[in-house]
C-alpha cells in the first residue's frame, strides 16, 4: 500500500508546482494519473522513487517511511519500485534476455549485468516472466530487434523482475499505435491484479486511462481536482 500525505515540492526560485497532495494506493489498484502539461504529474512520480526530494509531506510504502530515508537506504529501496518508461529505456545492444535479468541489479550501470553471473534462480524467474509477457521465443533477440510494444513488453517484464512492492509507470504508451497500446495496458492490469500491485499510471490519453484503470486522480496546478472512478469522471464531463 502507497499513502502520500501533504506532499509539496518547490523547485528553487520558483512557486509550488505541487501544493499539498495526499492519497493512498491499496494492493492491486491501478490509479490513472491525468492532468495537463505542467499540472506536476512527472513531479509526483519523480517524488514517489525519490529522484527527486519532496520539499515537505510523507511518502509510505508499506511501513517504510520513503521520503525520510537517506540517498543509500533509498537506492535500496528503489529495488522494491518497478518502473515502466515511455521510451522503454531497454539496452539496444543487450538481448531480451539481458535486459530482464537487468532488473535484478536496479538501476546500476548496464556493463555489469556482462559482469555478473545471475544465480539459476533467477535465470529461471526471466524465463518466467518472458513467458508471461509473450515473448518466450525472443529471449535471445537483440532488443533492437523488436516492435515498440515489444520493448514495452520486455519493459514490463523488467520492471517484475524487481520483484516490486509498487509499479510507477510513465506514459508507457505514449509511442506505440492505438491497438498495442491497448493490449500493454490490459498486461499492466492483469499482472497488477495477479501479483496484487499497486500502480500509479502517468498517462495523457484519458479514454485509455478510464478504460484500463481503478481510479483517477487529475492534478492541475500541483492539486488534486478529481479522485474518484473511471465512470464518475465520466459523468462529470
Ligand atoms: P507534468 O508532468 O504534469 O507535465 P511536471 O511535473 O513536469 O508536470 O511540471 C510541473 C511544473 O514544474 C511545471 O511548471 C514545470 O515547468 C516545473 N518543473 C518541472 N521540473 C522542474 C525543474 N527541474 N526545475 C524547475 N521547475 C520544474
Ligand atoms: P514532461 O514530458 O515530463 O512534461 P518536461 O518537458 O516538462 O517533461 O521536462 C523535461 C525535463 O526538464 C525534466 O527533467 C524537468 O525536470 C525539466 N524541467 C521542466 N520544466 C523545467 C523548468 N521550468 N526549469 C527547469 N527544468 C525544467
Amino acid at each position: 500500500m502507497l499513502r502520500i500525505k501533504g506532499l509539496t515540492k518547490q523547485y528553487k526560485n520558483a512557486p509550488l508546482v505541487l501544493k499539498g497532495v495526499s492519497f493512498e494506493v491499496p494492493k492491486g489498484q491501478i490509479v490513472g494519473l491525468i492532468g495537463p502539461s505542467g499540472a506536476g504529474k512527472s513531479t509526483l512520480i519523480r517524488c514517489i522513487n525519490r529522484l527527486i526530494d519532496p520539499t515537505s509531506g510523507e511518502i509510505w510504502l508499506d511501513n517504510t517511511l520513503l521520503s525520510s530515508l537517506s540517498s543509500g537506504k533509498m537506492r535500496e529501496q528503489r529495488r522494491h519500485i518497478g518502473m515502466i518508461f515511455q521510451e522503454y529505456a531497454l539496452v539496444e545492444r543487450l538481448s531480451v534476455m539481458e535486459n530482464v535479468l537487468s532488473g535484478r541489479l536496479g538501476y546500476l550501470p548496464f556493463w555489469r549485468t556482462f559482469l555478473r553471473r545471475f544465480p539459476e534462480k533467477e535465470i529461471q524467474m526471466a524465463f518466467g516472466l518472458l513467458e508471461r509477457v509473450g515473448l518466450i521465443d525472443h529471449a535471445n533477440k537483440r532488443a533492437d530487434e523488436l516492435s515498440g510494444g515489444q520493448r514495452q513488453r520486455v519493459g514490463i517484464a523488467r520492471a517484475l523482475m524487481q520483484q516490486p512492492d509498487l509499479l510507477l509507470v510513465d506514459e508507457p504508451t505514449a509511442s506505440l499505435d492505438p491497438k498495442t497500446s491497448r493490449q500493454i495496458m490490459r498486461l499492466i492490469q492483469e499482472i497488477c491484479f495477479e501479483r496484487g500491485l499497486p500502480a500509479i499510471i502517468n498517462i495523457h490519453d484519458v479514454p485509455l486511462a478510464m478504460q484500463f484503470t481503478h481510479r483517477i486522480i487529475g492534478l492541475h496546478g500541483g492539486s488534486v481536482v478529481f479522485d474518484g472512478s473511471p465512470e464518475a469522471l465520466d459523468e462529470e464531463a
